[in-house]
């Protein structure tokens, strides 16, 4: 790495630590191998500029010993343009990689000011009659929100990263006069559960899984020795729920029910009956792969599984709120589904021959597959370790179970 990159890298950091949320700086990957410590400030998504790209490429060609770093980020995260999720790609055990990560996650924000909530503009996406998404534009807000608004007044599900508590409040404001009244949380990362505090405090009623309660909890943070203060008691949801809950608001039947661990431990699907509309949460995402969570409880299977729950209840004319990214309609979700179990099934196969994670991941066995399901933060490698991950987690214990198990 020549010296001027490394100023260039310096000095963006120096820039970005004074410009940096909190949770930038606080980051910590999410153990992808299923053990170890937690992330927990939350998933938080970037688009990668072209700058930024440059940068990393140089970084990665670089030749400079412990340079293994910077290969091993770009692999997971900085061959592709789209979504990147910091989250999964800040495993940093050494300072020198941490510092780098933090160096190119700076390029990246400074060259389009993702991290700069005063540059990110809020958008409001009209998806059925009474029922809206807002997104982020230039720059990263969080997941995307959806918003229902009617007779009973409004409430929403998910809210963003804590920075954009202010904005999300000032758009809310100029879609409905009405205060919001309920929260529905799809899951626990902080780019969809950022704005709860605020919410809450101003009197909404956040509804979520029983586990996004548990892992936003205060003693959840601490065994997970985050140096992220515990949510304040009013961004915990009040309400939680261990397989489902139904709204009756709005002249619409909400349905918000739990899937088997997928993204995570504690996600679910809201189905709104009437206007025909599902947000998915990170259950589903308009390009790539998905992240399986596996240090939040998360499972490769269970995204099947969830695709599964979503296109029955889905018909041709519904529309579809994934977590990140444009709205889409069912046979989007059903081309997902196909996708992931035909890499369940070549991974469990290579598993079934005896493959070792190395050997299953030198396999590539999503070869041809990659190109059609777009990039984002999530390499093939990436989820074929996940899945081969997710698939041995469970045989296990079912097998010592099995071994052990007397009839009854
Ligand atoms: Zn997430």
């Amino acid at each position: 790495m020549s010296r001027t990159l490394v100023r260039r890298a310096e000095r963006l950091l120096g820039n970005q630590r004074r410009a940096a949320p909190s949770w930038l700086l606080r980051a910590r990957a999410p153990d992808l191998s299923g053990g170890g410590t937690m992330f927990s400030s939350g998933a938080v998504h970037f688009r990668p500029s072209p700058r930024a790209a440059q940068l990393e490429a140089r970084l990665s060609n670089s030749s400079t010993p412990g340079s293994g770093g910077f290969r091993r980020f770009g692999a997971v995260a900085w061959n592709f343009r789209g979504l990147v999720h910091p989250a999964a790609i800040m495993k940093a055990r050494h300072f020198r990689f941490l510092f780098t990560s933090l160096c190119l996650l700076s390029a990246s924000a400074l060259a389009q000011n993702d991290n700069d909530p005063a540059k990110v503009r809020l958008k409001v996406n009209e998806v059925a009659a009474g029922v809206s998404m807002i997104e982020g534009v230039e720059g990263f807000a969080g997941g995307n929100v959806g918003v229902s608004v009617g007779d009973d007044g409004v409430f929403i599900i998910d809210d963003e990263l804590e920075t954009m508590s202010p904005k999300l409040t000032a758009t809310l404001g100029q879609i409905s006069k009405k205060p919001v009244r309920f929260v529905i949380n799809t899951h626990w990362h902080g780019d969809h559960t950022g704005g709860n505090a605020a919410l809450g405090a101003s009197g909404a009623i956040i509804l979520a899984h029983d586990n996004v309660r548990q892992r936003l909890s205060a003693a959840e943070l601490e065994k997970a020795k985050d140096k992220v203060a515990a949510k304040p008691g009013k961004g915990l949801p009040v309400v939680t729920f261990a397989e489902d809950v139904t709204l009756h608001l709005n002249g619409d039947t909400v349905h918000v029910f739990h899937v088997p661990p997928a993204h995570t431990d504690g996600d679910v699907v809201v189905h709104f009956a009437k206007a025909n509309v599902i947000h998915t949460g990170d259950l589903f995402l308009s390009q790539g792969y998905p992240f399986v969570d596996l240090g939040s409880g998360g499972n490769f299977e269970g995204f099947i599984t969830a695709a599964d729950r979503i296109i029955a209840v889905a018909n041709d004319t519904t529309k579809i709120i994934p977590g990140h990214g444009a709205v889409v309609g069912r046979a989007q979700v059903k081309a997902w589904r196909d996708t992931l179990d035909q890499i369940r099934q070549r991974v469990k196969k290579l598993i079934s021959q005896g493959k070792t994670l190395e050997q299953a991941v030198a396999a590539k066995p999503t070869a041809d597959l990659d190109a059609k399901a777009g990039a984002n933060f999530i390499s093939p490698d990436k989820i074929v370790e996940a899945a081969y991950k997710s698939m041995t987690a469970n045989a296990a214990p079912a097998k010592a179970a099995a071994a052990g198990a007397k009839p009854h």
